[in-house]
């Protein structure tokens, strides 16, 4: 029987896997458990829209066999099962989801102590296994395979006898060693411990014979031991669970082995209703940007749940593109099953729930902001710039949504600011909410047009961003307040007496001004008498629509 080879990344993946030193290797068993119930919710769904297949859903569970003679820990499942092309593109190759984020993300850090919060998946069973065996047929099929390896080498795969559809995971667990004690993995206790830790909210049971004792009947004092077969989590997931009864840690390691991080999220948002629509949500804000938010690649969307059955991962309608870096699921009883993505869109139910979810993102946001700055700010760094998108996004028509989440970098108070509080310290007679553009806040410091703006006493907002300029174009006014760049010709800054004043000067300094205009030669328009300058002899302004930064943009912008 032929070796076949691992593909390259998968190899490197694997590498970190067997010869991790690594504290939190217990999360395996997390993996392999979230993967039997993924293959359980497979086929419980094909069962839902095909009609009847003669499967019952009672008949669904999980088994762990812990074997302590032959050091052998199975986990089983009467899941979707693979075929021999299954077994072979998703354990040989590395798996979509879960590993490849992680494989990214050990390129970054190399740094092998946050494997553990993340999804790792399948291969994750080499931290603690010195030969992995999967044996599985696949739902519908006559035929089992036996996929088997012991690490880079690479695998085997053959047909084997097997009588139930499913996947049964047999890992041979590694020597113990002096500080590597693989055997616990064994224990009763330990196994139990770690459903009750990562698994209790799957929704299918997890079962494992336990050992017991129990009073002998018709006796006093005499015992006996009896094997019980234990369900060891309580399947309600936590989202049906009550607020109060959960806590942050739980609510924290649920996000991040569901949505492969591993850091805790800065916002978690339970909420439940009933009413027009009957809905749990469970959203999170993440703590940092994923590597791929800014790019073409990332899918905004929540996990869509009827009933308690997973009927879509990204369910991109249920979020608005202002707030993609939501995270996190809706379970829904008003949905029906067999529904299918385009009949989903026209859901009056998902048009409602998606509304609701928006505005108490919206307030949660808004709550932050009040009463924990440091966090706020910390959240806008990593997605202030989706929320200035927003607001430019589909003609503004987001704006008033939006425009009280925006913070920018004041002049006076050399921190970032929200309009609200921009308009609240305007000054007596100031007629406009200034903003200069710029690279950094120190460039924009040093712009020769801040100075006239500064020396009234007014507040400027720096935009540092090339989306800013384009944000605050598109919301023309807050409050009322018209917002000006500090390069416009009228700042509203002089009387009618010195407008007339400056007037006079420049047709007195008519021929000056030609000269120079003629001598820089087409490379500028026009060259006029600035009354915006205090110390520097010289700025550079463009008339009309574009500004300097933003033409920047636009040229940025491949065509
Ligand atoms: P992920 O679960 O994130 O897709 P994994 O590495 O955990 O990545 O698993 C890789 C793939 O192998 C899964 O996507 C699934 O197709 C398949 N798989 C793993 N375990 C099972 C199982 N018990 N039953 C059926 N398919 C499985
Ligand atoms: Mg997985």
């Amino acid at each position: 029987m032929a070796m076949k080879q691992f593909k390259a990344e998968s190899k490197r993946l694997l590498d970190l896997m067997i010869n991790s030193i690594y504290t939190h290797r217990e999360i395996f068993l997390r993996e392999l458990i979230s993967n039997a119930s993924d293959a359980i919710d497979k086929l419980y769904y094909r069962t839902l829209s095909d009609g009847d297949t003669g499967l019952n859903r009672d008949d669904f569970c999980i088994n762990i066999v812990p074997d302590k003679e032959n050091r052998t820990l199975t986990i089983s499942d009467n899941g979707c099962g693979m075929t021999k092309e299954e077994l072979e593109n998703n354990l040989g190759t590395i798996a979509k989801s879960g590993s490849l984020n992680f494989k990214q993300e050990i390129e970054q850090k190399e740094d092998i102590e946050i494997i553990g919060q993340f999804g790792v998946g399948f291969y994750s069973a080499f931290m603690v296994s010195e030969k992995v065996t999967v044996l599985s047929k696949a739902f519908g099929s006559e035929e089992a395979f036996k996929w088997e390896s012991t690490g880079t080498e690479g695998y085997t795969i053959e047909p084997c006898e097997k009588e139930d559809r499913g996947t049964t995971i047999i890992l041979k667990l590694k020597p113990n060693t002096e500080d590597n004690n693989y055997d616990e993995f064994l224990e009763t206790y330990t196994l139990r411990n770690l459903v009750k830790k990562y698994s209790d909210y799957i929704r299918y049971p997890i079962k494992m014979d336990v050992e017991k004792t129990r009073l002998k009947e018709g006796t006093k004092d005499e015992y006996e031991t009896y094997t019980e077969n234990e369900t060891l989590n309580s399947m309600v997931p936590i989202w049906r669970k009550n607020k109060n009864e959960i806590k942050e840690e739980e609510y924290n390691e649920f996000y991040k082995s569901k949505f492969m991080d591993y850091t805790d999220p800065i916002k978690v948002i339970h909420s439940s209703t009933e009413g027009t629509a009957t809905y749990n949500a469970l959203l999170f804000i993440p703590a940092r940007a994923p590597m791929n938010f800014y790019t073409k690649d990332y899918e905004k969307g929540l996990q869509l749940f009827s009933n308690g059955v997973l009927i879509m991962d990204k369910c991109a309608d249920l979020l608005p593109d202002y707030f993609s870096f939501v995270r996190g699921l809706v379970d829904s009883q008003d949905l029906s099953l067999n529904i299918s993505r385009e009949m989903l869109q026209h859901d009056r139910q998902l048009k409602i729930i998606a509304g609701r979810l928006e505005k108490k993102i919206k307030s949660e946001l808004e709550n932050m902001l009040a009463n924990e700055r440091e966090k706020y700010e910390k959240f806008f760094k990593n997605f202030g710039l989706q929320l200035k998108y927003g607001v430019y996004q589909d003609f503004g028509l987001h704006k008033e949504v939006l425009q009280d989440l925006l913070l920018f970098y004041s002049s006076s108070e050399k921190k970032l600011v929200t309009l609200k509080e921009y308009v609240s310290r305007m000054k007596e007679g100031q007629k406009y909410i200034y903003y200069a553009c710029g690279e950094t806040v120190e460039r924009v410091d040093r712009l020769p047009q801040t100075e006239a703006v500064k020396d009234k006493g007014y507040e400027i907002l720096y935009l540092t961003d090339g989306v800013d300029e384009f944000s605050i174009r598109m919301l023309m006014k807050y409050d009322d307040k018209e917002f000006k760049s500090v390069s416009a010709d009228d700042l509203g800054l002089e009387t009618e007496e010195e407008k007339q004043a400056a007037a006079k000067q420049v047709e007195e300094n008519k021929d000056m001004l030609n000269f120079m205009k003629d001598a820089l030669d087409g490379k500028v328009k026009q060259v006029i008498l600035s009354q915006k300058l205090k110390t520097h002899p010289v700025c550079l302004s463009t008339d009309g629509a574009i500004s300097i930064e933003m033409e920047k943009v636009l040229n940025a912008i491949p065509s």
